[in-house]
């Protein structure tokens, strides 16, 4: 009988009989570790936790054989410890007394070798079913990795340790990218392959103490311990290329995948495993957005934002004080989630829009619509009495009007998304695109300019031609819809209104900013005053609203697909 992969510990004082002991069972197979004494069996355990242990009833020292067979039972170990106590005893009490402190058997020395082995290979069936059993309740079938809640356990447990010995502790999050584009071009089957390979490959990665466990569809952790942030981020380094150069062959074809990581260290003021995961996971989303196949520690991402946040810096000066509201476009409509594509898409032809957020019943945001979600869909069957729920992002990055401006500033920065939802009591009230900010931006800069008497141009007038040139786009505009109203027979002028008013709307927004050319306002008096322009836009928008206005929940479209309501 093979034994190779069980872990043995022989506690015995006798030296001669422990070795003989010994050698019996290396040749059946065991993989033997010898202790001469109660506390060093106690020290050998803990240092790595063995599947059998043989303990001799009475040695020298503290511990005996019953009070280690207690030690075992009493001890949160990783596993499942069968135990042999061996004596020279043999009544029936003693007996009695060794089962009760946790002995699973019991031989009588002097040991008979054939006795032995036979017990200890009924001992071998209870711990590989007690492996089996293990398995099917902790690891994840597909991977053989530990489930979600075996990982969190055993992440309890370190974070634990971590904070009571003030050691180093470091968690990684990983996600593969674009993997649904795998599960729909190769079917289910192919996918499974590729997060199987993914987890082998973390393995190989890993050393004895890392704890890899798959905590999501194709989503993993990765717990270091005595790791700092730098050492888990060539660890993670080492695992993106490794993934990235690994082809998966499946079915005759060979995919190509990648994966994005975030990772975070545990620092004293970390208060939770919750949290520590949560900044795992910022960064992974920050991963994500900066293009995938990459790796972002939480040091990284925090020298990103305080370079947005320094003062001395042009963005940290200039947004001091500005909020989401001072700053968005107002929207005009949201698409309820139970409309249908065909109802979408002539949403988006009618009012010139790209893209529109997409709310439930309540009116709570669910998900962006795009034209290019639409377009993806063409070809299906039905596609034009599909649900947009369907086909709609259920990721929206979304912050509340309350939110100072540098945050969505940094966060465009950072991310290749074009826009990000604006909501006022968890209603969705406007739009921030990098244009807009960018308009918004330039606009506050040559206002400063202005007020400081203009470095580019000392005493200089303000750009009257350019004042003009917007002045008459707005009459342009104004003089068309009339005339269209004039003419249009429909009943429906909706569509034509909207339209119009949104380009009138940011026409209007750039005369206010030069205005502040004109007078020599401050940046706060130009706020207030774009403020108003929109608000009056606003109330013209929200009598055209085609759906009622929503809540605010996660993240926007990480595809870079534009939230362009609002403007056409
Ligand atoms: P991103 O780069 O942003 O992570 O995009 P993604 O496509 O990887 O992420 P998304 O969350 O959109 O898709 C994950 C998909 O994983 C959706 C789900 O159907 C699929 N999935 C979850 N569990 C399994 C599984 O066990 N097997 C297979 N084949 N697919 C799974
Ligand atoms: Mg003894
Ligand atoms: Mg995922
Ligand atoms: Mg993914």
């Amino acid at each position: 009988m093979a034994h190779g992969n069980l872990n043995l510990l022989l506690v015995d004082d006798d030296n001669a009989l422990r070795r003989l002991l010994a050698r019996w069972l290396t040749s059946d197979g065991f993989e033997v570790t010898e202790a001469a004494d109660g506390a060093s069996a106690i020290a050998a355990i803990e240092a790595s936790c063995p599947n059998i242990l043989v303990t001799d009833w009475e040695m020298p020292g503290d511990v005996s054989g019953l009070q280690l067979c207690e030690y075992v039972r009493r001890s949160d170990l990783p596993q499942y410890v069968y135990t042999v106590m061996l004596t020279g005893r043999d009544g029936a009490d003693d007996y009695v007394q060794a089962l009760k402190s946790g002995a699973d058997d019991f031989a009588r020395k002097p040991v008979e070798r054939m006795e032995l082995l036979a017990r200890l290979q009924a001992g071998s069936r209870i711990v590989d079913l007690e492996h089996r059993l293990s398995f099917l309740a902790n690891c994840d079938p597909l991977t053989g990795l530990a489930s979600k809640r075996t990982f969190h356990e055993h992440f309890d447990r370190e974070w634990r340790r971590a904070r009571r010995y003030r050691s180093r502790l470091s968690c990684i999050v990983i996600d593969i990218d674009y993997f649904k584009r795998i599960n729909d071009a190769h079917g289910h089957p192919a996918g499974d392959e590729v997060i199987r390979t993914v987890a082998r490959l973390l393995v190989d990665n890993s050393r004895a103490t890392d704890f890899v466990g798959r905590v999501g569809g194709e989503e993993f952790c990765v717990l270091l311990t005595e790791t700092d942030e730098e050492n888990a981020v060539l660890w993670a380094e080492r695992a993106r290329a490794k993934i990235a150069a690994t082809p998966i062959v499946f079915d005759g074809k060979t995919l190509a995948v990648t994966a994005s990581f975030g990772i975070a260290q545990w620092t004293p003021d970390i208060e939770s495993v919750a949290k520590l995961t949560d900044i795992a996971d910022q960064c992974l989303l920050a991963a994500k957005q900066a293009g995938r196949d990459r790796v972002l520690c939480h040091g990284e991402l925090q020298r990103i934002s305080a370079a947005c946040h320094d003062p001395a810096n042009a963005a940290g000066a200039v947004f001091a004080g500005v909020v989401a509201r001072d700053v968005m476009t107002t929207i005009v409509a949201s698409l309820p989630y139970d409309a249908t594509i065909g109802v979408a898409a002539k949403y988006f032809l009618q009012f010139r829009f790209n893209s529109a957020p997409v709310v439930d019943e309540q009116g709570k945001l669910v998900g962006f619509l795009s034209e290019k979600d639409v377009m993806n869909v063409l070809l299906w069957p039905n596609c034009w009495t599909r649900r947009i729920s369907d086909v709609m992002k259920t990721s929206v990055v979304c912050y509340d009007e309350s939110e100072p401006i540098l945050t969505i500033y940094e966060f465009l920065c950072r991310m290749p998304i074009r826009s990000i939802v604006v909501a006022r009591d968890g209603k969705p009230t406007g739009i921030i695109g990098r244009g807009a900010l960018l308009r918004w931006f330039s606009n506050i800069v040559a206002a400063r300019h202005a007020k400081a008497g203009s470095h580019e141009r000392p005493g200089a007038s303000p750009d009257r031609t350019q004042l003009a040139l917007t002045a008459a786009a707005i009459s342009q505009q104004v003089d068309q819809m009339k005339a269209a109203l004039e003419a249009n027979t429909a009943d429906d002028v909706t569509p034509l209104v909207v339209g119009g008013a949104s380009r009138i709307q940011e026409l209007v927004n750039d005369l206010l900013a030069s205005g502040q050319k004109l007078f020599g306002t401050d940046e706060r008096h130009s706020v207030e005053t774009s403020k108003r322009g929109l608000q009056r836009a606003e109330a013209t928008s929200n009598a055209l609203s085609i759906a009622p206005s929503i809540t605010s929940p996660g993240e926007l479209p990480c595809d870079g697909s534009a939230a362009g309501a609002g403007t056409s």
